[in-house]
Formats: structure tokens, sequence, C-alpha cells
């Protein structure tokens, strides 16, 4: 039998049932049999295997008095126990998953601070309720939901529904919808940050074929060979190249983008050229 081949006759391992509804596969440590909470009862660990312990993250605040006497130096930086630790900034005590803070040090994140200060959780100053006047309008929360209970910071995963002055609806993080906004200068309800409106998205308002009727005539001429239709391009016509077709008996369809065709005198069909330049 060759080396590394299972048996057949062995009994099959059970492939692991995923819950695909939760963001991570890992199995939960902490509050489960198999996690252990320092701040509980001490645990004895072999050393670790990369010889990298706690104790090599000062920043993260570990005390003996509140993990049952361990030290930093006694627990492997890659444990998914969990422990009590710190706030650097508030001193609270708060519970945490080992290898979770020594990873966000690692990737040059804080990790020593609780879920208040980090804005984790919302609070006065940290709430969607605390958005500029401007924004704060846009915004579409499901019926009932509270701005003031939705934090700004932390998450900044958390994408929402927002609704233009103009009204185009459009799913974006808070974060970036004020990064955009940043050399607007104004208060007063604009559009900034909606690819409608900027048309870079189409609409029904704002589209190739409204922005460039004369355009879109040509590309809904070769519809069937593009497969779409003018009206769901953006305005500017986006990079891709189109077939166009300007209408003209024995003129060829041509291929082209909407930027180089609007440069062009012949709305770049190469067979119109061709007759202006032949009268000389
Ligand atoms: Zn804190
Ligand atoms: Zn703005
Ligand atoms: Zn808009
Ligand atoms: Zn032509």
């Amino acid at each position: 039998m060759e080396v590394g081949r299972q048996d057949p006759n062995l009994p099959q391992k059970e492939p692991p049932q995923l819950d695909f509804r939760v963001r991570s596969q890992r199995p939960r440590t902490q509050g489960s049999a198999g996690g252990h909470h320092l701040g509980r009862s001490p645990k004895r660990y072999r050393k670790s295997k990369t010889g990298r312990m706690l104790s090599n993250f000062p920043e993260l605040d570990f005390r003996p008095e509140d993990n049952s006497g361990l030290t930093a130096s006694d627990v492997p930086a890659g444990t998914f126990d969990t422990a009590v630790f710190r706030c650097r900034a508030c001193g609270a005590r708060f519970e945490a998953i080992i290898a979770n803070r020594v990873a966000m040090r690692i990737n040059g994140r804080r990790g020593d601070l609780c879920a208040q200060c980090t804005g984790w959780l919302p609070s006065s100053g940290n709430s969607l309720a605390d958005l500029p006047g401007w924004l704060l309008s846009q915004l579409r929360l499901p019926d009932g939901a509270d701005p003031a209970v939705l934090p700004l910071r932390g998450g900044s995963y958390r994408r929402y529904w927002w609704e233009c002055s103009n009204g185009h609806w459009f799913q974006e993080r808070v974060g970036n919808r004020l990064q955009v906004h940043r050399n607007c200068g104004t208060e007063a309800a604009h559009t900034c940050g909606c690819s409608a409106c900027r048309g870079t998205r189409p609409v029904p308002d704002n589209n190739l074929r409204v922005a460039h009727p004369e355009i879109a005539d040509r590309l809904d001429r070769m519809a069937d060979a593009n497969g779409y239709a003018a009206d769901s391009l953006p305005a500017q016509g986006g990079a891709a190249k189109h077939v166009l077709h300007c209408g003209a008996p024995g003129h060829r369809p041509y291929v082209i983008t909407v930027a180089h065709a609007l440069r062009s005198a012949t709305l770049g069909c190469p067979d119109c050229r061709v007759a202006r330049i032949e009268p000389w």
C-alpha cells in the first residue's frame, strides 16, 4: 500500500458541518467546553512552538492578579483561550481571546483598548446620530432602527443604505462618505459620493442615452451584438469598447470606447471619415 494513502476499509472521518451564516468557521472557544478562561482558573501551557509568548507584546495589559496568577511569559501568544486584559485608555477590565489581541498588534492595530474606547460600542459623540445633518438626512435605516445605538467608529465594514438628494439609493460605509466629502466645503443638501449623480452608475435619469443620445442611437443599432442597450451604460460610457453603427447605408459597424468616439468629428465611424475626405 502506498505511503500516505488512507486505507478505504478504515472508517471515514465525517466532514465537518459548516454553518455559512456566521463569519468565522473556527470553533468558538469563549464560553464553550473547549476554550479556557484564564480569569476563572489557571492553566499550564507547554512552550509555544514559535517561542512567542504573550510577554512579547507588553502593550497588552495582562496582569497575574486578573488571570489566576499566570504571568504573560507563561502564556503562548497564539492560544485561542480567553484572558482578562485591562484597557490602556480607561483602565477597565475586558475579556478577549489572546490570539485575536496578538493578531491586532501584529497587524498594526492597537488591540489594547476595550470595546468602548475603540469605538466598537456606541457612545455619545460616536453614533450615527452624530453624523453631520446633511449626511444624517440621507441615512435610510430599517423602520424603527435608532441611529443612536449604531457606532460611527469601529466595525468599519458596516455599510448602510443612503438616499441622495436626487433620490438614488446606494450602500456605502460611513467612513467612505465622510472621506469623499472632505473637500466639499458645504453643509447644504448635496450629492457627493453618489455614483449615479456622478455618472459612473446608470440610472433612469442619468445614463448614456440621456447624456449622449447621438452615441446611444449608434449603440442601440447594434444592441444585439453588444448584448445591452445604451440606457444600461453609465453616462460617460465606461472604459469598455462597444460596437457602434452610424446608420448610413454601406457603412460598417465599428468598435470603439465612448470617450474616443466623442473625441472624433465623425463619432469614430471610419467610413464616415473616408466620405468626408473623398471630395478632396
Ligand atoms: Zn477603555
Ligand atoms: Zn460633500
Ligand atoms: Zn444621486
Ligand atoms: Zn458612417
